[in-house]
């Protein structure tokens, strides 16, 4: 399919680890073995997951050589998708309580800073509504998936794509990656959530040997209440997301303050205009270098831009200071200029 808009390079990036380490197979450790990559757009723009991939390397186990994915992933994205779970989710919303058409679900969007195409809106539609008709008792596929497994390890996400619109609850399979179920609910408290995966647990035919979630009190309790005794992990990613988002803040906010330590350059520049000395062509190439230093934005897709300018100024800091030097000290090529 033809991608309408151009991409920008993600800006972030997300090292996804399998939590569990242990094969479901024969219960020998597997090892991180390879890496996926992936990149998503999400409601708070685009993200590069670095997926770390774990695999049974025992011979004769059932498992053998199957791969294992970072829990995570899932509670992000469908796989196979471009766009994160919290757009889908809020496109459902907008479209099914909102009533909005296409057109305008993809305005919002794109107010949004969503990248998008119209028809990929469309697009979207069709997986949540194919999502929240995933219903296990007549899927005769999932069921053979998941009796070859012989077992199940839940995951457990609530996706709130804004604050006061219902929650798109989502239950996968991780050894499998399999939607088993999703629901969207205006409430999710653990009764909810543990009819839900009660619901689950009755369909698979198999049982659920662990439960991934990030957690939260309401899930905990379901977790306790309808699944009692199975091992409840929680999952370090959704801690890690919460801490990124203010490190990220952190960066813009750095990046804001250096900036306004260079804000005369365009007065130095004035200086010496319409000259066309040496000095003067010096002087104006440390302005164009920090101009293009404060310009260079969001070509930094692994790193901090904060930290990348903070980098530039100082590479323009110490070649200023190694002319001053040797201005100081003209027959010596080192000194202590100040
Ligand atoms: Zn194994």
């Amino acid at each position: 399919m033809a991608r309408l808009l151009a991409r920008a390079e993600p800006a972030r990036e997300r090292v996804l680890v399998p939590l569990r380490r242990n094969c479901p197979g024969c219960g020998g450790h597997m090892r991180l073995r390879y890496e996926n990559r992936r990149t998503l757009v999400t409601l708070s723009g685009s993200v590069r997951l670095r997926l770390k991939i774990r695999r049974c390397e025992h011979k004769g186990c059932a498992r053998h050589h199957l791969a294992y994915r970072p829990e995570a992933e899932g509670a992000m994205a469908l796989s196979q998708h471009e766009f994160g779970l919290d757009v889908v989710a809020l496109v459902g919303v907008l479209r099914h309580r909102d009533h909005r058409s296409v057109p305008e679900i993809h305005a919002a969007l794109r107010a949004r800073g969503v990248e998008i195409a119209e028809r990929s809106v469309t697009n979207l539609l069709d997986r949540y509504d194919e999502l929240l008709a995933t219903s296990l008792s007549d899927t005769r596929r999932l069921r053979r998936v998941l009796a070859k497994q012989g077992r199940a390890i839940l995951a457990l996400d609530g996706m709130q794509p804004d604050v006061g619109h219902e929650v798109l609850w989502v239950v996968r399979e991780c050894l499998s990656g399999e939607v088993l179920l999703a629901r969207s609910l205006l409430s999710g408290t653990a009764e909810d959530l543990a009819s839900l995966l009660a619901e689950v647990a009755k369909a698979i035919g198999v049982p659920v040997e662990g439960v991934v979630s990030d957690g939260q009190t309401s899930i905990r309790r379901a977790v306790e209440r309808a699944l009692p005794g199975v091992p409840h992990q929680l999952c370090q990613f959704h801690f890690l997301r919460e801490a990124a988002n203010p490190v990220y803040e952190a960066d813009r906010h750095a990046k804001k303050e250096l900036k306004k330590g260079v804000r005369g350059v365009r007065r130095i520049e004035r200086t010496v205009e319409g000259r066309q000395d040496g000095k003067a062509e010096l002087v104006l190439g440390y302005c164009a270098a920090v101009r293009s230093a404060i310009t260079d934005d969001g070509r930094t897709p692994l790193a901090a831009p904060g930290l990348k300018l903070k980098g530039r100024l100082e590479a323009v800091a110490d070649s200023l200071d190694r002319v001053m030097e040797k201005g100081a000290h003209p027959r010596r090529s080192r000194g202590s200029a100040t």
